[in-house]
């Protein structure tokens, strides 16, 4: 008994560590999966992050447009349009495999999570909510400094006729990471919605 008053009164002394939220938001950790949101521009409907989600929670529709030809007297070329792309997150089980298999950088993690809703059926969000996420997705983190350039900027380069700097990837024999592409251009991040403030 006298342990455990001693144990008792030991931490009445100490500080809280609970936080008050949602008085006051919690510091996440860098990579937090809260929300997945959706590059529109980047998206080609290629398909693949719906085949390859475990849940069946992504839906997407698109139809075919046909694109003039690339040269004169060429054949007309087709194109995917997309007309719809919902994720369920009801369903969601946030595992990140869309994202891993995006080969075209349309999706990302962010850090919300505040979208919790009354009626389970508004939790399936469609584009404009999922485009309307990227808008709170962390810029990436900085390059490791022997980190080699990616081929895409090394090309680029390469076509400016300029040096970056960086070792190259050729010159090291190294392959392209997974994706083998840089992050898109993402905008800035615009400052958190306070208490009582949620986006969602
Ligand atoms: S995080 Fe996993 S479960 Fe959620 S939409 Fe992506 S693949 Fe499906
Ligand atoms: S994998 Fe990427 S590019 Fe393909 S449909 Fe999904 S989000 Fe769009």
């Amino acid at each position: 008994m006298a342990r455990g008053l001693a144990t008792t009164f030991g931490r009445l002394t100490r500080r809280s560590v609970t936080a008050q939220y949602p008085d006051s938001l919690p510091e996440l950790p860098p990579r937090s999966r809260g929300v997945i949101a959706l590059l529109e521009e980047n998206c080609t409907v290629c398909m693949l992050c719906a085949r390859e989600c475990p849940d069946w929670c992504i839906y997407i529709d698109s139809h075919k447009e046909e694109q003039p030809p690339a040269t004169p007297g060429g054949k007309p070329r087709q194109r995917n349009v997309l007309d719809r792309f919902a994720i369920d997150f009801s369903l969601c089980m946030y595992c990140g495999i869309c994202i891993e298999a995006c080969p075209f950088d349309a999706l990302f993690w962010s850090p919300e999570f505040e979208y919790a809703e009354l009626d389970i059926r508004d939790l399936t969000h469609e584009r404009d909510r999922l485009r309307e996420w990227m808008w709170t997705v962390p810029p990436p983190p900085a390059d490791d400094p022997g980190a080699v350039e990616p081929k895409e900027v090394e090309a680029a380069a390469k076509a400016a006729g300029r040096d970056t700097g960086a070792p190259s990837r050729r010159a090291t024999g190294e392959r392209a990471g997974p994706g083998g592409s840089a992050p898109a251009a993402r905008p800035p991040r615009p400052p958190r919605a306070g208490p009582g403030e949620s986006g969602a």
